[in-house]
């Protein structure tokens, strides 16, 4: 019965993010249902929190140590004002601020092992890197808590067991099931909502290990695994799975559902959505996976199962650029590649688009074009009509 909800870096980076994260969790804890809560670093713009880290070490590697202050006094800043702006002058506000400082102390202690030696070891690039949801954990548990939530920030080392590759490393299916049962098993029983950080897990030996950039989706499915979740949801900035990229063909939607090999053709051929690593867990358990607008709620967003019981012929369009002058296009439809008539009329709209074709290949669940870059925008507004 429980269900797992990850929380994007842009839903916990302001006031009124953490806002619509409160509302989304209040509303569901209304059934009295379990919820585990997952959350990523906060997404800063233009550079997010997780890339401020990396760069400030980098920095201090080749010397330049002014460079890594400025990261770190950002960091400092950006944490600070968010929990000033949300907690005004508390307990909670000095409680967190306490946090951060030893946060940014440790970052001080990694930039000068780097400098020191002049390079960065993956041990200490993955300590350093999972500070940001080390930050941002504790402090949407307290923000829950003042929705009077009973919330609890959860380390991910203390549940996800890893490989020894420090900064791409593989979960332990067995040891970390017995360490998510023995540490949030008892908080679910009390009511209590767990906040655990993305990302991050931990070696047998004992040592911070992080599950490769963009981590965070993958330890939701992780953790969705584990517990046997009836459901992952990842809440995020944009509307769902989109039947293209919007800022290519403005007319895009959001997909209602799509299967997990669905998700992962589009992911080859191109399109930016979840990686087919970070589905697995979920896919090999059979726990739908959701993604939803945290700034939309109401909006359906996209349904990932296994099945899917949908007759609309295309689902998708998107395209990769193949080299410098050509791009390849190809429009995604789970089996229907099959049938002579939808491929043919799939030709077919390019052609009547003028659209130079300068390769073609039919698949089962694909059909794909190689065009000049120039034809790129007319092949993928062309194949989108299809897709209803
Ligand atoms: N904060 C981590 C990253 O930027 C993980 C995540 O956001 O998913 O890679
Ligand atoms: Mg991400």
């Amino acid at each position: 019965m429980v269900h797992v909800m990850k929380f994007g870096g842009t839903s916990v980076v302001t006031g009124e993010a953490l806002a619509q994260v409160g509302r989304i969790v209040k509303r569901w804890l209304v059934g009295e249902r379990p919820l585990v809560v997952v959350v990523s670093a906060l997404g800063t713009r233009p550079i997010k929190v997780t890339d401020w880290l990396l760069r400030g070490l980098q920095a201090a590697a080749v010397g330049e140590l002014a460079q890594a202050a400025e990261a770190k006094a950002y960091l400092e800043a950006v944490h600070l004002d968010l929990i000033t702006n949300v907690f005004g002058e508390t307990a909670e506000q000095a409680e967190l601020a306490e946090q951060i400082t030893i946060g940014l102390k440790a970052y001080d202690r990694l930039c000068e092992a780097v400098a020191v030696r002049g390079q960065i070891s993956a041990t200490i690039e993955a300590e350093c890197l999972s500070l940001g949801e080390r930050w941002s954990a504790p402090i949407v548990a307290a923000y829950l808590r003042t929705q009077g939530i009973k919330a609890e920030a959860v380390m991910g080392t203390e549940l996800v067991v890893t490989s020894e590759d420090v900064l791409a490393a593989t979960p332990d299916k067995a040891l970390t099931r017995e360490r998510v049962a023995a540490r949030l098993g008892p908080l679910l029983a009390e009511g209590v909502v767990p906040v655990v950080t993305g990302f991050i897990g931990e070696t047998v030996r004992g040592e911070v290990a992080l599950l490769g950039r963009g981590g965070s989706d993958y330890s939701a499915a992780i953790l969705g695994e584990a517990l046997a979740a009836t459901e992952v949801c990842i809440w995020t900035d944009v509307p769902g799975v989109m039947t293209a990229d919007p800022r290519r063909v403005a007319v895009a939607q959001p997909i209602q559902s799509l299967s997990f090999g669905e998700v992962t053709t589009l992911a080859l051929a191109g399109a930016k959505v979840l990686h087919p690593e970070t589905m697995r867990p979920c896919w090999q358990a059979n726990i739908p996976l959701r993604i939803k607008d945290t700034f939309a709620p109401e909006r359906t967003g996209t349904l990932i199962v296994n099945d899917v019981a949908d007759d609309r012929r295309w689902r998708a369009v998107t395209s990769y650029r193949g080299g410098a002058e050509q791009a390849v296009v190809t429009l995604v439809g789970a089996g229907q590649g099959k049938e002579a008539a939808a491929v043919a009329a799939a030709w077919q709209t390019l052609s009547e688009a003028g659209v130079t074709v300068l390769a073609q290949e039919a698949r089962t669940d694909t059909v794909q074009a190689v065009v000049p870059v120039w034809d790129e925008d007319r092949a993928l507004w062309a194949w989108h009509d299809l897709v209803v």
